[in-house]
């Protein structure tokens, strides 16, 4: 309702709004890559694996050892490349798997999952995917192969780092299947574990094009508060003075070394959260598709607040340009 109230506002009818801080979309599937292209988004902030792992109908890791690796890659690769040719040239991020234990216990064959107490802080993410590396090996061949087609506009994000050799032995994977070195393809991770964004800069020295925050993990983690559990769901603020104390001081170191910065958890489709992101200087905002235009219609005008004041601001400092 604020949004719609805010009035004011002169539309051009059928002129695209240009926004200095980008508007990017979140796609979960590669089937609704063309309706996501079609909202105008700046790019793929995050495009989730999940889905496309999942729809192999089995456990991923015994798929692989089944001796059907090539057909994972396969799936992965026109996943993939549907997004990256509905996008191009716009950049599209890939983020690599990220299911919880009791995610993968659901799959076809996945009886053999080890039951964790707290799935939540176990073994997902990076951790698990430098513990199983076929699978990120998998990730990595198919990136390869839809990048060596002409497809310049993919990046490589990693979920729940929280050390710096996380990177570095990612990175050793791609480099044994050809992925690294590679002049056009971009490196990121995602900040979702608080100690990420503390040791920022140690992170940002394994050489990384951009980060992205996940801020339903920074949010969980940061407050200790299990994202999952209604009964403290009224706890559970993105807003919170901490969670935004982290992302400004990543924003700030990130902008001292050139790496972009994003956010693709769910609190990129919150205007008032862009609104705050707008004035913390982040470079893009990934929402869902359907609140690209809504954000996209904040974003321009908390920018123009900005340089409003910016200018009043400079006006009152300068005593001359007062004078009559
Ligand atoms: C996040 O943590 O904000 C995020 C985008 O990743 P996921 O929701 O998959 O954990
Ligand atoms: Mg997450």
């Amino acid at each position: 309702e604020e949004e719609k109230a805010a009035g004011g506002q002169v539309v051009v009818a059928g002129a695209p709004l240009i926004t200095a801080t980008k508007v990017k979309v979140n796609v979960s599937m590669p089937e609704v890559a063309e309706r996501a292209a079609a909202t105008g988004a700046d790019g793929v902030g995050l495009l989730r694996a999940e889905h496309m792992i999942l729809s192999i109908g089995q456990h991923p890791v015994k798929f692989i050892k089944e001796g059907k690796e090539e057909e994972l890659v396969e799936k992965l690769a026109e996943g993939i490349r549907t997004v990256a040719a509905a996008f191009y040239p716009r950049p599209v991020w890939y983020r690599t798997l990220d299911a919880p234990t009791n995610e993968f216990k659901e799959m076809p064959g996945g009886e053999d999952e080890p039951d964790e107490r707290n799935p939540m802080l176990g073994w997902r993410g990076i951790r698990r995917s430098l513990d199983q590396p076929e699978l990120l090996r998998a990730e990595f061949k198919a990136i390869k192969k839809v990048v060596e087609e002409g497809y310049d506009n993919i990046g490589v994000m990693l979920p729940l780092v929280g050390h710096p050799e996380q990177i570095r032995k990612a990175k050793e994977i791609a480099r044994s299947v050809g992925l690294e070195p590679h002049k056009d393809v971009e490196w990121g991770i995602m900040i979702e574990v608080p100690a990420a964004a503390l040791i920022i800069e140690d992170l940002i020295k394994e050489g990384l094009d951009f980060v992205s925050f996940g801020t339903n993990d920074l949010t969980q983690y940061t407050l200790a508060i299990d994202r999952d559990n209604d009964r403290i769901a009224y706890l559970y603020d993105e807003k919170h003075p901490a969670v935004l104390k982290l992302i400004k001081h990543v924003i700030k170191v990130a902008k001292k070394y050139g790496v972009e910065t994003s956010i693709c958890g769910q609190a990129g489709s919150d205007p008032k959260m862009a609104r705050i992101l707008v004035r913390l200087g982040i470079d893009s905002i990934s929402a869902n598709p359907d609140a690209v235009e809504l954000i996209r219609k904040t974003v321009a005008q908390e920018e123009q607040k900005l340089i409003l004041e910016a200018a009043r601001k400079r006006l009152f400092e300068d005593e001359d340009e007062l004078d009559f």
